[in-house]
């Protein structure tokens, strides 16, 4: 067989797994030892400066400049024991992925020799030429100077033979030009406002952590069969494939035994991304057939964002030694689940309290009630932005289709954290609140049981679940930098509880005893809020309808979503915490419609250049045969017996002929209509024509393409199929 496709089909049913090779001894031994922590730091550094760089750590402090130096000698040193050679300052630009410039150690030694050397300067700062990266205005090619400084809450970590700094990256002016800059102040914004709330409760608490665990699923495609589909090589998904006879119906997949060569997959990513410092907890088999997920245990919020950028590309680099590709859009496939990443949220304090877990004991459930009711809260105002934060064009395709989140934000608490909710709401603060004679004050708030919460009351429908001692926000998708989700998460928390503590204060003022203002204010968020809790079935049309009523942000258009940025309630809000000023979010709206954009644009391009390279010449071939076979059949037999013989040939060739037309013409109407979306000016109103017109065509011409794929015949079919992409493991 010449055809490409079976050779590689052929190839792939051959291939073996691949033998790992394991560091040595158990998974605590080797954890982190690529890894600059604390540990190593205390033993690389002088001890006082081992001390100034906890406190910057620790505090969020300025790194001393007067240390930088011997920082920077005690991480090279460590480095270069584990074969480095090389440093990066590894950042995270709005392009989803992360960027890196590798630079050697060397420098001249004045003697016609180099000589090893990494400077505290080199550390801290780095101008990198990033002229080329999306910027949306802020910076234009002529001044192309923004600079990239280390972010000591993130330790930096060697990979190969290079050393990576975890570093922002700011423009001269000092606007953001990624996402850990403000994921940053996001998180700073709500440890200062969930301090000063958590301070009613528990006066000692200094700091509270954003915690993020998430969840990254993801597919596997044989090496070979990817290289023969240009559509994921070029696009990172499927842009035409019918459907095979068996996919995800028997629902034999998920949480399945692992196959093999998968599992050799799954273990050398994860003793890879232990060593790097990533706790991977859990690994299992998805929903969809070659559908996985990886699972760390929780961390503090940025440094999980970091790990999970980093897995990404741990994941990319590991997955072709083992001669697969990996799959991290959100819908490489059509008719079968796509891939979402799962973020788990939670707030707790320096002094190991769960602010989202309930309690033992009354006060320390109104204490949860108030961190459930302001999220919530939060959540309500700002849900069309948390719709924006996690929107782009490959997640559109999940949102809204029947295995994932729909694209209306709302938030499941189960039944009984509702019941809570709803008994504060119909009793008066004073039912609440009772004085009872000499112990003092007597709450009358209904207990939580955590373990009852987590195991028995789930929906998978929601977009926005409370699940036992966090919320879980499903709608992220599988390729995103969870830090646009995280950002404005955070920040919309973080507002919300600063103008709880505001308002409770002034009750306070005005004579009411702490604990029932706490109530009086909850109370009124309880019902305020009513609109954002939905425990039913977030798929289906009656939810759609009804989300309307409630007023919550129901727009499925990706471009229009991205507006809500834009909104006066959200620049107040990024304004009031310091997260984000206007020109900084207008400037990262232009990148995410040209973003759009030019998705959309390469995706027109590839299935119009596949159409002409591949459909329309294999139908052609395929019909030719069958016209050639008509007319030897009536060759041979007399004319009326020739036509019945011929009638079911007959019947395909036009069909071929029907949907090679509208393909072809299709495809120039599509060429048309990029060419006048092109003309358009502004990246907003580009965007939406791309999205109203184009996006609709490649679907309009893909319905054709699988009708042929299953008359042509099998073996003249080019493309590898959805049966080979998703069985072959
Ligand atoms: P699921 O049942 O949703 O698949 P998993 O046990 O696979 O749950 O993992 C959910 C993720 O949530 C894990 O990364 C876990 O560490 C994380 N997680 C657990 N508790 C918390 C918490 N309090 N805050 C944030 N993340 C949490
Ligand atoms: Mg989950």
């Amino acid at each position: 067989m010449s055809n490409l496709r079976f050779r590689v089909v052929e190839t792939a049913f051959r291939k073996k797994p691949a033998t790992v090779e394991s560091p040595a001894g158990r998974p605590s031994e080797y954890f982190a030892n690529h890894v600059f922590n604390r540990e190593k730091m205390f033993r690389y550094l002088p001890t006082e400066v081992y001390r100034k760089l906890a406190d910057a750590m620790d505090h969020g402090a300025a790194l001393d400049r007067s240390i930088a130096d011997q920082v920077a000698e005690g991480m090279k040193q460590w480095a270069m024991e584990l074969g480095a050679t090389h440093y990066t300052h590894w950042f995270q630009p709005l392009t989803e992925g992360t960027a890196e410039k590798h630079d050697a150690f060397i420098e001249h030694d004045g003697k016609g020799s180099v000589i090893e050397k990494f400077s505290g300067k080199l550390l801290v700062q780095q101008e990198p030429d990033a002229s080329s990266f999306p910027n949306g205005g802020i910076r234009n090619t002529f001044e192309a100077r923004g600079y990239s400084a280390w972010d000591p809450s993130s330790p930096v970590f060697v990979v190969d033979d290079t050393l990576c700094i975890p570093t922002v990256f700011i423009a001269y002016t000092g606007e953001s030009l990624d996402y850990k800059a403000p994921l940053l102040k996001a998180l700073r914004a709500v440890d200062k406002a969930a301090t000063e709330v958590c301070q009613y409760f528990n006066p000692e608490t200094r700091k509270v952590f954003a915690y993020l665990g998430w969840e990254q699923e993801y597919f596997l495609v044989d090496e070979g069969l990817y290289a023969a589909r240009p559509d994921l090589l070029l696009t990172g998904r499927t842009l035409m494939g019918h459907e095979a006879s068996k996919n995800q119906q028997l629902e034999d997949h998920y949480f399945g035994a692992i196959p093999t060569r998968v599992a050799a997959f799954m273990k050398d990513l994860e003793m890879q991304a232990m060593q790097l410092g990533i706790p991977v907890k859990t690994r299992h088999n998805e929903v969809a057939p070659n559908q996985f997920e990886v699972a760390p245990i929780y961390e503090e919020c940025n440094l999980a964002v970091d790990h999970n950028m980093l897995i990404m590309s741990l994941m990319r680099k590991v997955a072709r030694t083992h001669g697969f590709r990996v799959l991290l859009h959100e819908k490489p496939f059509k008719g079968i689940n796509g891939s979402g990443k799962h973020c788990n949220w939670s707030l707790g304090t320096d002094t190991g309290i769960p602010l989202m877990a309930p309690g033992k004991t009354a006060e320390e459930n109104l204490r949860f009630i108030t961190f459930i009711v302001n999220t919530l809260m939060a959540v309500y105002r700002h849900n069309g932005l948390l719709k924006a934060a996690i929107m782009s064009a490959t997640n559109a395709h999940r949102l809204g289709a029947n295995e994932a989140p729909p694209a209306i934000i709302s938030s499941f608490l189960g039944v009984q954290l509702s019941r809570v909710l709803d008994h504060m709401e119909d009793c008066t603060v004073d039912e609440l609140v009772s004085l009872s004679g000499k112990q003092g004050m007597k709450l009358d708030i209904p207990q939580v049981p955590e373990l009852l919460i987590d195991n028995t009351d789930r929906n998978r429908t929601s977009p926005f679940a409370f699940t036992g001692n966090r919320f879980e926000f499903r709608a992220v998708g599988s390729e995103a930098n969870c830090a646009s989700a995280m950002i404005a998460l955070n920040t919309a928390v973080a507002e919300q509880l600063t103008q709880f503590k505001e308002e409770t204060d002034e009750l306070i003022r005005q004579g009411e005893p702490k604990v029932s203002a706490i109530i009086k204010m909850l109370r009124h968020y309880i019902k305020q809020c009513k609109p954002i809790r939905f425990d039913g079935n977030g798929y289906s049309d009656e939810w759609k309808a009804e989300a309307e009523r409630r007023g919550l942000d129901c727009e499925t258009s990706c471009p229009l979503i991205f507006d809500r940025y834009l909104d006066d309630d959200s620049i107040r809000m990024f304004e009031s915490t310091g997260v984000m000023t206007q020109k900084e979010l207008q400037a990262r709206n232009e990148v995410k419609w040209e973003t759009y954009t030019k998705k959309i644009q390469i995706e027109a391009r590839v299935l119009g250049d596949l159409v002409m390279n591949h459909i329309v010449p294999v139908a052609t071939e395929y019909q030719t045969k069958l016209v050639d076979n008509v007319y030897k059949m009536k060759s041979i037999f007399p004319s009326e017996q020739a036509d019945k013989l011929s009638a079911e040939n007959m019947g395909i060739i036009c069909k071929i002929a029907e949907h090679t037309s509208y393909i072809k013409e299709h495809v120039d109407a599509m060429i048309e209509a990029r060419k006048q979306a092109n003309r358009i000016k502004e990246e907003r109103e580009k965007a939406i024509a791309y999205h109203d017109t184009i996006a609709p065509m490649m679907e309009q011409i893909r319905y054709h393409i699988d009708k042929l794929e299953l008359i042509v015949d099998d073996r003249m079919w080019t493309l590898p199929k959805y049966r080979e992409l998703l069985f072959i493991r």
